[in-house]
């Protein structure tokens, strides 16, 4: 029997990604009649690390920041998920997204487990000098924990190619030989991937064609509305725009520009890189950056943040397709409104799966100490994601469920099914 989700029973409930995703686990795990014992192995992280970190800043005094890496599942390879550093960061919300990855990789069939990591701390009030030591002191503390066959960091909220680049150097100086393949998301010429900044991008736009061509849509009529105009919001916009997509709008923290004929994407980035922002964009008139999301459009891309799309707003949405470039931007409670307006949704752990399938790639170039060019990496992409996406609808069909839930379903089936392989060591 298919037990009906448990409705969230207030806003906030609704909002915590931990109890969003166990819900769409709990659901799936029901529709597969996976066993009490394996949902409880599939449930638990794997290990999780919390770490005190004392660092001395620029003024002089002592501070501990805390940190975490939680590594929710290495039964098809090593972990693999960003590292995160903000103000808000809970180990909750670190163990949601460590599991969000293993179901993320499964589905994009990686052999990769899932796992993530954050250091509770406030990047626009440090310096460069007071993050490097937060970086390296934080690597030296999970360094038994972390490497190639281990758990594979990567970049995320706050943190970049700079960031990596320490965890790299601090990790090889401990392990007394340089191991670029501990972290991905590095800098190209420190063993980095081309192709890697436009990845979740691309692949957002290669997923996107494939569920054109099932709807019927013609790409040059297709209007797009993409909230976030950062690496996943911009990228896709470019690619998208330059392969003959109509952005219609583009959203922001501060604001939203609409231009129904399609915005000139190049040109807005040159407004945002010389102003600061997309306001006053000549190209497109101001709308309010609040009803933006709710024109009417072909394709919605969340790609800014969590819980946009919620049990509050979902039925205002007007759009044929969600493309969810952002992790979690539709809440669990959303899902059936979506579903009943007949929306196709394109879940996040299929939507952005190119950062880490290119991130897959990076780290195979680093241990085999061969670099492919970018138009390698890019059709080696492209075969992974329409791959992942034929997977998800065939499997959708087959079960008579949503793509999400159809993604969740292929995902722990992949996982449960390399348990049970593997055996339980005792
Ligand atoms: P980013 O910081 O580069 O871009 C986010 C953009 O969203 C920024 O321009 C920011 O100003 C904007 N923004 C913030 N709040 C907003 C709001 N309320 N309304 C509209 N815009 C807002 O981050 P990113 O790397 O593009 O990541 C975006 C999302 O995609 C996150 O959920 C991230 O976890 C997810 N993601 C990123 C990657 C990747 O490769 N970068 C891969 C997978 C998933």
């Amino acid at each position: 029997m298919i037990m009906e989700a448990t409705p969230p029973s207030t806003l906030e409930d609704e909002f915590n990604p931990l109890l969003s995703a166990e819900a769409r686990f709990d659901e799936a795990a029901a529709r597969l009649g996976l066993d009490d014992g394996m949902q409880k192995i599939l449930r638990t992280p794997a290990r999780e690390i919390i770490v005190h970190i004392p660092v001395q800043l620029d003024d002089g005094r002592l501070e501990v920041f805390t940190g975490f890496r939680v590594q929710h599942s290495i039964a098809r390879g090593p972990a693999k998920g960003g590292i995160r550093y903000a103000p808000d960061v809970t180990h909750d919300e670190i163990r949601a997204l460590a599991a969000w990855m293993t179901w993320k990789c499964a589905v994009a069939n990686l052999p990769f487990g899932g796992g993530k990591g954050g250091v509770i701390c406030d990047p626009s009030l440090l310096s460069p000098g007071e993050l490097e030591r937060i970086t390296r002191r934080y690597t030296a503390e999970v360094f038994e924990f972390i490497g190639p066959e281990i758990d594979v960091p990567a970049p995320d909220m706050n943190t970049n190619e700079q960031t990596m680049a320490w965890i790299m150097d601090t990790y090889s100086m401990h392990a007394r030989h340089t191991q670029t393949a501990v972290v991905t998301g590095k800098p190209v010429d420190l063993g980095g991937s081309k192709g890697r900044t436009e990845a979740t991008g691309r692949g957002c736009m290669i997923v996107i064609e494939q569920a054109l061509r099932r709807l019927g849509l013609e790409r040059s009529a297709t209007r797009v509305v993409i909230q976030g105009f950062g690496n996943v919001g911009g990228m896709s916009a470019k690619l998208m725009s330059r392969a003959g997509f109509k952005i219609v709008c583009i959203i922001e923290w501060d604001g939203a520009v609409y231009n129904a004929r399609g915005l000139d994407i190049p040109a807005l980035m040159k407004h945002r890189r010389d102003t600061g922002s997309i306001i006053g964009f000549a190209g497109g008139e101001e709308i309010d950056r609040n009803e933006a999301m709710f024109l009417e459009t072909d394709v919605l891309i969340p790609a800014a943040k969590e819980n946009v799309i919620t049990s509050q707003n979902a039925h205002r949405l007007r759009t044929k397709i969600l493309c969810e470039g952002a992790n979690g931007p539709t809440t669990h409670a959303a899902d059936s409104i979506l579903a009943d307006k007949g929306i196709f949704v394109i879940p996040d752990i299929l939507a952005n799966a190119g950062g880490v399938t290119v991130s897959y790639f990076e780290w195979v170039q680093d241990r085999q100490g061969y670099f492919w060019n970018e138009q390698v990496v890019n059709d080696r992409l492209e075969e992974i994601m329409v791959n992942s996406f034929q997977d998800v609808v065939a499997y959708a069909q087959k079960h008579g469920v949503n793509n999400r839930m159809a993604a969740y379903m292929l995902a722990l089936d992949r996982v449960a099914f390399a348990i049970k392989l593997r055996g339980i060591y005792a």
